[in-house]
């Protein structure tokens, strides 16, 4: 099936309103401009024009960050990360149980899943279309699936836990997604995510220099609302938001601000791996105006809960 640019790829309505335009790649310079619609019936915003699966794997095909370990990003980067990653195990502690069945959508290096296994999995399943990503991830112990997540030949009932961290925003349609992820889950089980928020100051701030955008790989956009409602319509319950402690989209907002003028943004001599030698810095300099975000319930960063019904 085509489906027509304008036509919402989840809901299929065509009414709509364009929020930001002139959307470039700041990071990796894929060559094109884009915008996103936001759907006059779902509300969820989705990229115009929609790239196509060859556009998307070219796109990937860069020195992407997604692809480094947390060692890789810097010390900085880890020391960070390591605090938040402690108060995130006991909440998680909390809702899964111990010899839990996992899945990781998007699994990328097979990091996070490794990072699960104080839980004792009694599985560790992950999902990455990338090659490098798939490879990375084996070498971890983590059983990987090269492809996307529609083809995964999972049997219904499966998983205690499916994790989207950072994937919705990437997908085709993010409402297949979701009810895969719900056949997948065992009564009870799971889906815990993140994704960029839209609805955040820094968003409202920076408008086309949003580190979140990130175009052309962020296929589709969420806010609260509109999230919420899409699990809910997917059959979840118990669907919670929670503003992330995270100055991520905050400081890639102000590198991609700093980058915009680069006559050659494919070839920038200031970027690995996407980011510029100053972001690590900038992450723990923004940190108290992202709590001030958080606060407010408007931080760039957001994380779900759904539960499938028992
Ligand atoms: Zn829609």
């Amino acid at each position: 099936m085509i489906v027509a640019s304008s036509t919402c790829r989840v809901c299929g309505a065509t009414e709509h309103t364009l929020v930001v335009e002139r959307v470039k790649d700041w990071e990796y310079g894929v060559e094109g401009e884009w915008a996103y619609r936001r759907c006059a019936s779902c509300g969820l915003l989705q990229l115009e024009p929609f790239p196509t699966v060859e556009d998307l794997v070219e796109a990937y095909d860069v020195d992407y960050h997604g692809y480094r370990t947390t060692a890789e990003k810097g010390r900085l980067y880890k020391l960070l990360f390591d605090v938040k990653d402690g108060l995130f195990k006991k909440k998680i502690a909390k809702v899964i149980p111990r010899g839990a069945a996992l899945l990781d959508v998007g699994c990328g290096s097979g990091e996070y899943l490794r990072r699960m296994s104080f839980l004792e999995p009694s599985r560790i399943d992950g999902i990455d279309f990338n090659e490098t990503a798939v490879e990375l991830a084996r070498s971890k112990g983590v059983n990987c699936f090269q492809g996307i997540f529609p083809d995964y030949p999972g049997e219904p009932d499966t998983y205690d836990a499916v994790f989207m961290n950072n994937y919705l925003e990437h997908t085709l349609d993010p409402g297949v997604e979701v009810e895969k992820a719900l056949r997948l889950l065992k009564p009870g089980g799971a889906l815990i995510g993140e994704v960029p928020n839209f609805r955040s100051v820094d968003r409202k701030v920076f408008g086309r220099y949003w580190g979140g955008n990130h175009v052309p790989r962020h296929t589709f956009q969420f806010e609260p609302g509109s999230l919420t409602a899409l699990l809910e319509r997917a059959g979840f319950q118990d669907v919670r938001t929670n503003q992330e402690l995270s100055s991520n989209h905050l400081t890639l907002s102000i590198q991609n601000w700093l980058q915009r003028k680069t006559p050659d943004l494919a070839a920038n001599p200031r970027i690995t791996h996407g980011r510029t030698w100053y972001y690590n810095h900038l992450l723990l300099a923004t940190a108290p105006v992202n709590l001030l975000f958080k606060l407010a319930g408007r931080s760039g960063v957001m994380k779900f809960f759904a539960r499938k019904a028992g």
